[in-house]
C-alpha cells in the first residue's frame, strides 16, 4: 500500500526556537519521512508515512510545540507520495519576499544555566552559552532566514565540540545557530582607563570587584550597552545621575532573584508572572518602603520601582561572582540619546561616565532597549516596547501592499505591515534628539531591507502634525503613496489592531499629553465614535482651553495651568501662597492676553499637570509625564473622597468647577493627597457620564481606552470600580504601548483600510 504524503507550512515566531530539530524528532517518533526547512514564510514540512503517524504528528505539533514558539498559523495539504527513504532537514531556501517572524531575544534557559555552573561542562562560566531554548536571537540577526551566516556570530566558525551538537538532531544545540564555546566562540575582556583585563573569568571577577566598590561600569549585553552601579550605594547612584544628566527619571534596578525582588517592591501574582516571563522586562511595582537594599536616589519622589531578574549568562556570572544583589541597570546613554550598542561608539560616548567597560566580542546587530511593563488593571500593560517583545508581530492585517508607519515624534517606533503582518519596531526613542533621529532612519532602513520591501512599493504613513520631524522624514521616503493619520485616531485603532476587529464599532477615548487635532488645535481629550473601516467622528472633548507656548507647555506645568485657569472666574492671585507660582505663571498669562504663541487645547494631560501645580509642582518637569506621574502618586494611599465635579455637558467636559474645586480647597489648607484624590476621581466620574451617554445614544457596548493619560493606574481603577455594574466591554492596549509608542500601528490599520476603501 502507498503511504499518505502532505506537506505542512507553519507561520508564526517558528525560526531560532528549535523548530526544525523538534519536527525532526516528531517525525522519527512517528515513523515518518520526509524533511523540513525554514522557509521565508515559516517552516515548511513534508511527510509520509502511515495515516496514523501523519495525524498524531498533526495533533502534536498543534498541541505540543516547541515552548518558545507562538504559531499563528499550520496549513496541512494532502501531497503526493515520493517514496523517500528518511526524514532529513535541509538546508533554507530562499524565493521570495521573506515574511517569517523574527524571534524576540530569550533569557538563558535552566538547562544552559545548569551547564553554566557545571565545573564539568565545557562551557562552564561561557558568558555566551545559549541553545534552540535560550539566546539571543532579533539582536544577533543580520538577514533572512536565520542562519548562522546570517548573523553575527558569522566570524565565529564551530569548533568540532559545537560542530557535533549542532549537526546532531537529538541535541539542544541542533541547528542552535548563536551557538558557540569558550574554545571558539566570543569572549568579554575588560577595559578600565588604557587596560585590558583579558578573560571571562578574570573581567567578570574584576568587574565585580570595581561594582562592590561603588564603581560605574558600562557592561555590554543583548541590545546594547547598560550602566551598572550597585543600588544600594547612594553616592554611586548619586554619580550616576550627575555624569548621565539625569535628575529624577528613576532607574530601574535588576535583582539577583525571584527573592530579592520581593524584598524590593510588592509582587501580586500577576507582576511576579510578567517578572519571570520570556520576555524578562523591567516590572513597574509598588516600591518596599525601607528596603536597605536600594538607595533613595534609585527613585526618587516614587512609590514604584521598576524591576527586572537577570536574563543572559553574564548577568548570572557577575552576580555568582559576588556581585552587589541589586544593581542599577540603565540604559547606557546620556539623557534622552538612545542606547549605546557598537563598542567603539559606547566607549567614546560613555568615557566620562563609566569607570570601566566590560565589553563582549560579539557584535551586536541593531539596539534594543529593556522593555517596561506593569500588570495593568485591566490586564498587562506595555510602557516600552522593545527587548523580548520585538520584532515579534503585533497583528494580522488583510493582505495589502507593503505599509510602512512612521510613528509620532516622542516615544517613537514604526510598523512595517507585509503580506498581512504587522511588526511594529522597538522602541526608539524621543526623535528630536539627534541621535535617536539617526536610530529611526537607521529602523526604517533595516526593516525595509530585512523583509526585502523597495520605497516605492510603500504606502507611507505619518501623523497628521506638519512639523514633526517623522512627518518630514516620511515626505522624503519615496513611497507610491503618502497618507496621514490624525494623532489620536491613530491611538484607539492600536487597540483595535492588536484584535483585528476592524468593522466593530466602539466609542473610542484618547486621554494624551498632545497631538494635531483636525483643526491644528493641540487635542488630547477626544471621544470618538467609529470603527477602523468607516473611520472614527470625534463626537466629544474636553472643553478648550487656550495654551501658551503650545507643546513647549509640557515643560512647565504652571505655564499649561495659566491656559486653563485663564478660563476660570474670580480667580485669586496665584503667584501669593499658598500657590507660589513663579514668575513663568505671568508671563504665561500675558501670551494669552496678547494672543502670542497661544493655541487652543483640549488636552487632558495638559490638565494633570496644571492641576499639579496647583498642588504644588511648580518647577519644571525633567522627563516626559513627570508632573502627571506625581499627582498620582499623591493620590496614592488615601481614604476615598467625594470626586470633584467634572460635568460632561454634551459635547464637552467642563475643567472649570474642577479646577474651582481644587483651588478652594488648597486655600482651606485640605490635605494635598486628599485633593489629589478627589481630581482623579472627578476625571473618572466625569468620563463614565460621558460615556453612559454616548454608549447608550449610539447603542455601542465597547469602549476603547488609549493615550499617555491611560497609563495612570489610579484613574484607570477608579474608572473600571464605576463601570462595573454597567454592560460594557472596556479594550485597552496590551500588546503595544498606550503612548506614543502605540501609535505606528494603530496608523497602518487606519491607512491600511482607508487603501482597501478607496480601492474597492
Ligand atoms: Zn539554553
Ligand atoms: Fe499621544
Amino acid at each position: 500500500m502507498m503511504p499518505s504524503a502532505c506537506s505542512i507550512r507553519v507561520r508564526g515566531v517558528v525560526q531560532g526556537v528549535g523548530f526544525r530539530p523538534y519536527v525532526y524528532r516528531l517525525a522519527r517518533a512517528n515513523t515518518l519521512k520526509g524533511w523540513v526547512l525554514n522557509g521565508e514564510e515559516g517552516v515548511e514540512i513534508y511527510l509520509e508515512g502511515a495515516e496514523r503517524g501523519l495525524q498524531a504528528f498533526v495533533r502534536d505539533l498543534r498541541t505540543r510545540p516547541p515552548a518558545a514558539a507562538a504559531i499563528v498559523e499550520i496549513e496541512v495539504h494532502r501531497a503526493q507520495s515520493l517514496g523517500l527513504t528518511e526524514f532529513t532537514i535541509r538546508e533554507s531556501q530562499r524565493r521570495e519576499r521573506p515574511t517569517v517572524r523574527i524571534s524576540p531575544d530569550l533569557p538563558v534557559c535552566d538547562a544552559c544555566l545548569e551547564e553554566l555552573f557545571d565545573p564539568s561542562n565545557r562551557r562552564y562560566r561561557y558568558p555566551y552559552i545559549n541553545c534552540t531554548n535560550c539566546g539571543p536571537r532579533y539582536t544577533v540577526v543580520l538577514g533572512l532566514p536565520y542562519d548562522r551566516p546570517r548573523t553575527t556570530m558569522q566570524n565565529w566558525p564551530l569548533d568540532e565540540y559545537c560542530a557535533n551538537e549542532y549537526q546532531d538532531p537529538g541535541n539542544r544545540r541542533f541547528h542552535a545557530q548563536p551557538v558557540a564555546c569558550s574554545a571558539c566562540g566570543p569572549g568579554y575582556y575588560l577595559r578600565l582607563d588604557n587596560t585590558v583585563v583579558p578573560g571571562n573569568e578574570e573581567s567578570i571577577r574584576k568587574a565585580v570587584l570595581l561594582l562592590k566598590d561603588g564603581s560605574i561600569l558600562a557592561v555590554k549585553g543583548l541590545g546594547g550597552y547598560h550602566l551598572a552601579c550597585d543600588a544600594a550605594n547612594s553616592t554611586a547612584v548619586i554619580a550616576l545621575r550627575e555624569r548621565k544628566y539625569r535628575k529624577e527619571k528613576p532607574f530601574a534596578v535588576m535583582a539577583r532573584n525571584p527573592k530579592v525582588a520581593r524584598g524590593l517592591v510588592k509582587l501580586s501574582a500577576e507582576t511576579e508572572e510578567l517578572l519571570v516571563s520570556r520576555a524578562r522586562p523591567i516590572v513597574l511595582a509598588p516600591a518596599r518602603t525601607g528596603s536597605s537594599e536600594v538607595a533613595a536616589e534609585v527613585a526618587p519622589e516614587n512609590n514604584e520601582l521598576g524591576v527586572m531578574l537577570p536574563y543572559t549568562p553574564l548577568h548570572h556570572l557577575l552576580f555568582a561572582a559576588g556581585a552587589p544583589k541589586t544593581l542599577v541597570m540603565t540604559s547606557a546613554n546620556r539623557s534622552s540619546e538612545p542606547i549605546a550598542f557598537e563598542d567603539g561608539e559606547a566607549i567614546s560616548r560613555l568615557s566620562g561616565i563609566a569607570d570601566a567597560f566590560l565589553i563582549g566580542e560579539r557584535p551586536i546587530a541593531r539596539r534594543v532597549d529593556d522593555s517596561v511593563v506593569r500588570a495593568g488593571t485591566f490586564g498587562p500593560m506595555i510602557l516600552r516596547r522593545s527587548r523580548g517583545y520585538a520584532l515579534g508581530a503585533d497583528a494580522a492585517f488583510p493582505r495589502t501592499r507593503p505599509i510602512l508607519a512612521v510613528g509620532a515624534d516622542l516615544k517613537n517606533t514604526i510598523t512595517l505591515v507585509v503580506d498581512g503582518q504587522a511588526f511594529v519596531s522597538q522602541h526608539i526613542g524621543d526623535l528630536s534628539d539627534y541621535e535617536s533621529f539617526c536610530a529611526f532612519r537607521e529602523t526604517i532602513r533595516d526593516m525595509i531591507s530585512m523583509y526585502e520591501v523597495r520605497p516605492e512599493e510603500l504606502l507611507v504613513v505619518h501623523d497628521s502634525h506638519p512639523e514633526y520631524v517623522s512627518t518630514a522624514h516620511a515626505l522624503g521616503l519615496g513611497g507610491f503613496r503618502l497618507q496621514s493619520v490624525q494623532h489620536h485616531r491613530a491611538h484607539i485603532a492600536s487597540v483595535v489592531a492588536e484584535r483585528g476587529d476592524w468593522s466593530r464599532r466602539i466609542v473610542g477615548v484618547s486621554f494624551d499629553g498632545t497631538g494635531y487635532g483636525d483643526g491644528g488645535n493641540i487635542w488630547g481629550g477626544e471621544i470618538f465614535v467609529g470603527s477602523v473601516t468607516e473611520g472614527f467622528e470625534r463626537v466629544a472633548h474636553l472643553r478648550s482651553a487656550p495654551l501658551p507656548g503650545g507643546d513647549g507647555a509640557a515643560q512647565y506645568p504652571v505655564q499649561a495651568a495659566a491656559g486653563f485657569l485663564s478660563e476660570l472666574d474670580s480667580l485669586p492671585d496665584l503667584t501669593a501662597e499658598p500657590f507660589a507660582f513663579p514668575k513663568r505663571y505671568k508671563d504665561a498669562l500675558n501670551l494669552i492676553d496678547k494672543k502670542v504663541r497661544t493655541f487652543a487645547t483640549t488636552s487632558v494631560g495638559r490638565l494633570f499637570d496644571a492641576t499639579a501645580a496647583l498642588l504644588g509642582f511648580t518647577r519644571e518637569i525633567t522627563f516626559e509625564g513627570q508632573a502627571a506621574m506625581w499627582l498620582e502618586q499623591l493620590a496614592r494611599g488615601v481614604p476615598a473622597t467625594e470626586p470633584y465635579p467634572f460635568p460632561y455637558t454634551g459635547e464637552e467636559l467642563d475643567f472649570r468647577p474642577l479646577l474651582h474645586s481644587v483651588i478652594s480647597d488648597r486655600r482651606r489648607g485640605r490635605d494635598l493627597c486628599e485633593i489629589a484624590y478627589a481630581f482623579h476621581g472627578g476625571i473618572a466620574r466625569g468620563l463614565y457620564d460621558a460615556l453612559i451617554t454616548i454608549c447608550k445614544v449610539e447603542d455601542i457596548p465597547t469602549v476603547v481606552l488609549s493615550g499617555g493619560v491611560f497609563q495612570n493606574e489610579l484613574l484607570q481603577e477608579y474608572l473600571k470600580e464605576l463601570l462595573k455594574n454597567e454592560k460594557l466591554e472596556i479594550w485597552t492596549n496590551h500588546a503595544v504601548p498606550p503612548n506614543d509608542g502605540g501609535i505606528s500601528l494603530g496608523q497602518a490599520a487606519i491607512a491600511g483600510f482607508s487603501v482597501l476603501n478607496r480601492s474597492n
